[in-house]
């Protein structure tokens, strides 16, 4: 994949059209082993495509088609084939009736859009100006497209995807699956499935990564590439083997968000929520909003910030509010002042100076539930700044919950 364009090269214009393109090709199982991006410049144009030939069998350029000077990727592409170009007299008709409809005066210049290198076939070009190409090189083919990208993304899906395909012959599409895990480090969930990653290695399995992605968790990502009929069977199965090994650490697939699962538990469970938050300031009350549906099972969560608040409201005794007895209290206020079946609490030292003798990081999670209340809780030590203590002591107080809903 070569993208052609000085402004891509000067951060002028971000080269999504890549992006678009890889994204294209894996959806259609197709590998790409190598994309780069060069300037309007002929001779590091034909580099980077003899480069791209010497790594695959076809190479998609785009941008450069245009009538102006600066665009030459369709002389560079003859040079590369070591042909001429030729005026296409059916596109050159084109180019001028396009004109003639629009009642402008067509500078020369527009010609040269009609010029194909010999043994080329155009694309015809529905939307803008320039035609895209088709250039057999041997046993491979360089495909050129327009650098805009609505018309590169209508040219990718209606001429080239299809070109490719059919030379490719056996159809197959690159699918994927993410499971996303809470309470677990990286390092931790590498060496858990590391058996399973060596029965993978070899070609034609699926593929396992991680993913760290900060406060939300490490993400498993699966990868399959199969047949569309024979995909979802493969991630299935590659599924169940890895929440064979991570158990209740996977919280959600794909999209789903820990309120999400959350939600969904409570749902099947048929039961309500209600939270009392001190050091998350709202933040889980605001996650919970999120979830479309979320009236069906969230009765709300009450900010205690202040002790006054945390004892007046929710009855949490005198003492220190950063413990074990002030988290049960709170999750036992909060089930009752909110009228839910069930309630999650935290509290905590967000920082960034310690309280009541308590490190900053400290979070305690309070959960209550049933009638008359049962109520556990559970400590975390959190790394980081404020912000970061908070946002993790948010989700960890919902994994909490979660896993209290999972056990019955
Ligand atoms: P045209 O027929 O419009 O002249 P072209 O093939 O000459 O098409 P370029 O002149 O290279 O295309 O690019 C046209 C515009 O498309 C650029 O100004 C830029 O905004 C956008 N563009 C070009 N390449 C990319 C890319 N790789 N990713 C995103 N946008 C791009
Ligand atoms: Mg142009």
């Amino acid at each position: 994949m070569v993208a052609v364009g000085t402004e891509l090269l000067l951060g002028q214009v971000v080269d999504t059209n890549s992006a678009w393109i890889g994204e294209s090709l894996a959806l259609a199982g197709i590998d790409v082993f190598f994309q780069v991006k060069v300037g309007d410049n002929h001779r590091r144009i034909v580099e980077a495509v003899r480069v791209a030939l010497g790594r695959s069998d076809a190479v998609i350029c785009c941008g450069g088609l245009g009538p102006t000077q600066d665009d030459i990727t369709r002389e560079a592409i003859a040079e590369v084939m070591g042909v001429r170009l030729v005026r296409d007299e059916d596109l050159a008709l084109r180019v001028h009736e396009r004109f003639s409809a629009r009642g402008r005066h067509m500078a020369a210049n527009n010609l040269r859009q009609a010029d194909v290198p010999v043994g080329a076939t155009p694309i015809p070009q529905v939307q803008g100006t320039a035609p895209g190409l088709i250039c057999p090189f041997g046993s491979q083919v360089i495909y050129a497209m327009p650098g805009v990208p609505h018309e590169m993304r209508e040219m990718l899906a209606r001429a080239v995807l299809p070109d490719l395909a059919a030379r490719a012959g056996e159809p197959s599409t690159i699918a994927s699956r993410t499971l996303r895990t809470w309470g677990l480090a990286e390092s931790t969930v590498a060496e858990a499935l590391g058996p399973r990653l060596e029965a993978l290695e070899g070609g034609g399995k699926p593929t396992i990564a991680f993913l760290a992605s900060g406060v939300e968790g490490i993400k498993v990502r699966i990868t399959v590439k199969a047949c569309p009929a024979d995909a979802p069977a493969l991630l299935d199965a590659e599924e169940a083997e890895v929440r064979s090994v991570l158990g209740d650490a996977v919280f959600g697939v794909d999209d789903e968000t820990m309120e999400m699962a959350v939600g969904r538990l409570l749902v099947q469970a048929a039961k309500t929520l209600g939270v009392a938050e001190s050091l998350t300031g709202g933040l889980i009350g605001s996650r919970i909003t999120a979830v479309p549906g979320a009236s069906e099972w969230f009765r709300g969560s009450i900010v205690s910030y202040a002790s006054e608040v945390k004892r007046d409201l929710l009855g949490v005794a005198d003492g220190p509010v950063v413990s074990r007895s002030a988290a049960i209290e709170m999750a036992v206020g909060a089930q009752r002042v909110l009228g839910s079946d069930v309630a999650v609490a935290v509290t905590g030292v967000a920082g960034p100076t310690e309280q009541d003798g308590q490190p900053v990081g400290t979070v305690w999670v309070g959960v209550a539930s049933g009638r008359p209340a049962a109520a556990e809780a559970a400590t975390l030590r959190v790394a980081g700044g404020r912000e970061q203590v908070r946002q993790i002591a948010a989700i960890s107080a919902l994994d909490m919950l979660r896993r209290r809903l999972l056990a019955g």
